[in-house]
């Protein structure tokens, strides 16, 4: 194990040839550093597997995104901002989109590339999923020339790979197919960016003629490698999405995966996650895919993406309340589809101040009122009435309780209480309230926030649906 800088030798010649050289010359003895932001941390906890660094950051032949008619290719040091900014990647591979969003925080995403998360071989690594269901090649380097392999065969167990000793990866190559398809990404951790995943899951499929056709599904953290769920997607595929398939998917879904107890989570909760994720995602594959939803989706979000940006703002506004969130989403712009546009609501939702969340709080009628503190436009309005349903035909004593517990909150923190309560029973309702007033004002603030941001994410929803 070894710390001392003096120890450690760097080389930076500068181009392509003259680096698949200089590790050809002694294979295995040089280590290539890219973004280094997982070579760094190696380096921090004496954990090195080599003293011979090689530098490879932003080498232009690794650094570039190059579009055929046919697929597009990503240098692998292409990093996760530069994945971003291509409107194909936007538009065609929104998995890869979404995980680069999600990994780490803005600077680890303008340093760390594509081609690190790929060799570092972590099984928690956010884009290889979006790998495995794009059906990525790699193109791989030596002084033995180039050589392209499946992206599904590259990984051989926990932290191993098939990269020969003397080569680099490349490029990431995917094959321009898959935009018609509904594409489905979650991460589950303790928060999305600048935390790994419990489980990742990365999914997109098709429903043609009331069947699920082509349903790929990958999840990540639930085995040593990115695991592709074969057996799930075998049992899903050719059939109608109905409430037996499901639980048969969350059975496969479980017998496919091999998690493991760590210090993040445990086999039995990654177990109860990924079945839940494969559950959610085809539940939605075939609500919105078999009713067209999806393409109305894309439809609101190319006329919304097209507006000036007052309008944009003016426009996505109800469906939160906050100026500064609606400001924030304008500037998220072109948002292609719902994954994308939920996880920049939350990520921008996150980023607010207090004051910005308790703006959104008030645009809100009391729960079992109708006039909110702020006039809300007539589309917020619309919304909370669909949202409260089922205060509005609840018994009398009920909603006398809820009157009650209300006041008390807005004498206890000084705002009304917010709940999302779309699903929610009056009485389930009231407990919730109940439960709530024992908080103290920091988790209160922290828990009507969560409950603002999955309001907000309902809106969206019903907003996609134009
Ligand atoms: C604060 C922080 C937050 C993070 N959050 C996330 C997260 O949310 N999700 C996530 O997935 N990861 C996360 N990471 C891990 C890391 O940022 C990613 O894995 C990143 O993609 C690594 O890329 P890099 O260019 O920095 O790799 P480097 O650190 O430069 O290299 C990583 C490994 O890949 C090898 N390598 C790099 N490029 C090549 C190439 N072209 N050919 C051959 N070998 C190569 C290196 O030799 C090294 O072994 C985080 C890291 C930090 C420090």
């Amino acid at each position: 194990m070894r710390s001392n800088p003096s120890d450690y030798e760097l080389a930076a010649p500068g181009n392509l040839q003259a680096i698949v050289s200089l590790i050809g010359s002694e294979p295995g003895k040089w280590l290539p550093i890219a973004g280094g932001t997982d070579v760094m941390v190696q380096y921090a906890a004496g954990k090195l597997p080599a003293l011979k660094l090689l530098n490879i950051w932003n080498l232009p032949e690794l650094r570039r995104i190059e579009v055929s008619a046919d697929e597009i290719r990503i240098g692998a040091g292409s990093t996760y901002t530069d994945l971003r900014k291509n409107s194909i990647v936007e538009n065609e591979f929104p998995l890869l989109a979404s995980a680069a969003r999600w990994t780490g925080g803005i600077a680890n995403q303008n340093r760390g590339t594509i081609g690190g998360n790929i060799v570092n071989a972590s099984p928690a690594a956010d884009s290889l999923p979006a790998l495995l269901v794009y059906d990525a090649d790699l193109i791989l380097v030596s002084v033995r020339g180039e050589r392209r392999v499946t992206y599904a065969s590259f990984h051989t167990g926990y932290k191993k790979t098939l990269l020969a000793q003397d080569e680099l990866v490349k490029a990431v190559c995917l094959p321009r197919r898959f935009s018609e398809y509904f594409a489905y990404a979650r991460k589950v951790g303790a928060r999305k960016a600048q935390a790994i995943a419990k489980v990742c899951i990365a999914a997109a499929g098709r429903v043609v003629n009331g069947s699920a056709e082509d349903v790929r599904i990958a999840l990540g953290s639930v085995a040593p490698v990115p695991l592709r769920l074969t057996g799930t997607e075998k049992t899903v595929n050719g059939k109608i999405i109905s409430a037996d398939l499901l639980r048969l998917a969350r059975q496969t879904a479980a017998a496919d995966i091999r998690p493991i107890d760590d210090i993040r989570s445990t086999a039995r909760y990654r177990t109860a996650v990924a079945g839940n994720l494969v559950v959610e995602f085809l539940t939605r594959l075939n609500a919105e895919q078999a009713s067209g939803d999806f393409r109305e989706a894309k439809d609101v979000l190319t006329k919304w993406n097209a507006l000036s940006r007052d309008e944009a703002i003016k426009t996505i506004l109800p469906c939160c309340g906050s100026r500064a969130w609606a400001h924030g989403m304008a500037s998220h712009r072109p948002l292609t589809d719902e994954a994308a546009l939920l996880a920049a609501s939350s990520d921008v939702w996150r980023s607010l101040t207090t004051s910005d969340w308790v703006e959104a709080f008030q645009s809100h009628p009391r729960i079992g009122e109708s006039r909110a503190e702020q006039p809300p436009p007539a589309q917020s309005v619309e919304w909370s009435t669909q949202e409260q349903r089922a205060i509005a035909d609840a018994d009398a004593a009920v909603k006398k309780a809820l009157a009650d517990a209300n006041r008390e909150y807005e004498r206890r923190f000084n705002r009304i209480f917010i709940v999302c309560a779309g699903g929610k029973s009056a009485g389930e309702i009231l407990e919730i309230l109940q439960r709530r007033l024992n908080n103290n004002a920091d988790t209160e603030l922290q828990e009507a926030a969560e409950q603002q941001r999955q309001i907000t994410e309902l809106r969206l929803r019903k907003w996609l649906q134009g």
